[in-house]
Order: C-alpha cells, then sequence, then structure tokens
C-alpha cells in the first residue's frame, strides 16, 4: 500500500484514495501556431517519458477529497513518496538535487536559477 498525502487539502490516504496521472513537468510546445510545432516536437510531448529506476515526478490526483492535481516525487524501486508538492511548483530543492538521468538534466537549470516553476 502506498501512502499519498495531498498538498493541497491535507488528505491522506492509500493510492486507491488518488488518481496517477502521468509524468509530472510535461510542458506543451510554446507557440503562437500549431504549424511551428516540429514533427519532432509534437512527438516528444505526446509520447516521450523518463522512465528512471529510482527517483520518479508524477502528477497525482486528490480523488476523495479536494479533486485537484499534484504533482508527488516517488522512487520507483521502493514505491516511497519522497514529497508532495502544488501543481505549478518545483519539488523540494534536495530532491532535485537527487534526480539522476534525465530528471537531473531537467532540474539543471532550475536549480541554477532558483525556485520558479
Ligand atoms: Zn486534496
Amino acid at each position: 500500500m502506498l501512502i499519498v498525502h495531498c498538498p493541497v487539502c491535507g488528505a491522506e490516504g492509500d493510492e486507491t484514495d488518488f488518481h496517477y496521472g502521468g509524468e509530472a513537468h510535461v510542458a506543451r510546445p510554446a507557440t503562437r501556431d500549431p504549424a511551428d510545432v516540429s514533427d519532432a516536437q509534437q512527438r516528444d510531448y505526446l509520447f516521450m517519458r523518463h522512465n528512471p529506476k529510482g527517483l520518479h515526478f508524477e502528477r497525482w490526483r486528490c480523488d476523495r477529497g479536494c479533486g485537484k492535481w499534484f504533482h508527488a516525487a516517488r522512487d520507483t524501486m521502493t514505491m516511497e513518496f519522497k514529497a508532495t508538492y502544488g501543481i505549478g511548483e518545483l519539488p523540494p530543492r534536495e530532491l532535485m538535487k537527487a534526480a539522476t538521468g534525465e530528471w537531473a538534466e531537467f532540474f539543471k537549470d532550475k536549480l541554477a536559477k532558483g525556485r520558479k516553476a
């Protein structure tokens, strides 16, 4: 059983009280005209996801509480939730530093700039 804590309303429960929503921090290609988005950018946005062994960042929904989406840092080896945080926020700094592989690359410039999402 996974114990999940909603950072929005404070509800705590097992994974059946929440809904997994895929990978966190997936950004739609920024453009005014969709024709400006390349096939590779669209492919990356729709299909390319991290698949780490260890620390991973995900979206979850609080089904039996507030109904809001939030982000979670979870270890895919132990299934332990390391932290949950708001949808427009970054994970705790120590978790960004602990990230490996593609996640480490993703958080590198965010660690250098500060805490803005
Ligand atoms: Zn909630």
